[in-house]
């Protein structure tokens, strides 16, 4: 199918990107990176009069250091993230997160503004900036307001952006020699959408403690206790038993075998971060 007719306009700066989605009165589009909204145009299931492409903006294509935190440009491509072509994101575990998103030419395109704004449910910045307690700093005609990534989504495809609202950067917590981080997804195979992820991310220096359930059909899932819990007493909380209830606590619903799925993606990212419990120190 080919998309309805719409106008296009390409934006150098925030302001005018701003504008423009302000005059569409909920008519207008913006379009990053095109690997979700060119989808959704060809098969109708969006029908915007009018698309602002944002994605050559300078101001959202850089990454700057701030006191401890990084801000990255809404349209900053994962592939630039996964070659760390940016030095504030060199030593992330961002770069590892980016290397797994889809195939090499949806990163070269794809962006982190474009794939937090479009909100699936098993996207993989979805459930890792919700772990990294990343705040998003949100422009439009009324200001700017920041907006914590874990309060973002508001389920499936569904965020709290208002329509004349664009997201302008990302700011992540900088790593520090205390920074634990792992991320694990399940995929049918490499390149597709996860079936079940989980990212987990401790920094005591920042008394931060997080593990998050992404691909939950909804927006990300924290297990708070949890990560408190491991944070307190390390791996002997890590033990299969504690992760298999607090999965069961977050996802009733679901059955036996997608739990597993969960717990393992939790086990898998708690390992990668170096707090694991192996089966010796199971409770
Ligand atoms: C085959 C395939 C496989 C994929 N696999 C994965 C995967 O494994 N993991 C994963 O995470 N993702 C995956 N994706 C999605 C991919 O990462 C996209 O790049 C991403 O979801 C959308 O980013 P974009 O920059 O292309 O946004 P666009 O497609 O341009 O826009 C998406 C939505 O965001 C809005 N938008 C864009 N920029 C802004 C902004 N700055 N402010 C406000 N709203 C904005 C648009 O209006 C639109 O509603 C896959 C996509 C495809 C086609």
């Amino acid at each position: 199918m080919k998309a309805a007719k719409f106008g296009y306009t390409r934006v150098l700066e925030v302001n005018e990107a701003i504008a423009a989605l302000a005059a569409g009165g909920g008519a207008t589009k913006a379009m990053s990176g095109s690997q979700s909204l060119g989808p959704m145009l060809n098969l109708r299931l969006a029908r915007p009069a009018q698309v602002v492409d944002v994605a050559h903006i300078p101001g959202l294509r850089t990454v700057s250091r701030k006191a401890g935190w990084v801000e990255i440009g809404a349209a900053v491509t994962h592939a630039e993230i996964e070659d760390g072509v940016h030095p504030p994101l060199a030593q992330h575990p961002m770069r590892q997160v980016a290397r797994g998103i889809a195939y090499r030419a949806i990163r070269t395109r794809g962006t982190v503004g474009g794939s937090l704004a479009h909100a699936d449910p098993a996207a993989d910045w979805v459930v890792t900036l919700a772990a990294l307690g990343a705040r998003l700093v949100v422009g439009s005609p009324r200001g700017e307001r920041t907006i914590e990534a874990d309060a973002f989504m508001l389920g499936a495809y569904t965020t709290v952006l208002a329509s004349d609202e664009l997201i302008v950067s990302i700011a992540v917590p900088a790593e520090t020699p205390a920074t634990r981080w792992g991320y694990h997804k399940v995929c049918r195979k490499p390149g597709e959408f996860a079936e079940a992820s989980a990212a987990v991310y401790f920094d005591a220096s920042r008394q931060r403690a997080r593990i998050v359930l992404g691909a939950a059909d909804g927006p990300p899932l924290l297990l708070q206790a949890l990560a408190d819990e491991i944070a307190r007493r390390g791996a002997p909380a890590a033990g299969r038993a504690s992760l298999q209830s607090a999965v069961q606590a977050a996802l009733p619903e679901r059955d036996a075998i997608d739990q597993k799925r969960f717990t393992a993606c939790v086990e898998r990212a708690l390992e990668h971060a170096g707090v694991f419990a192996g089966p010796e120190q199971a409770e």
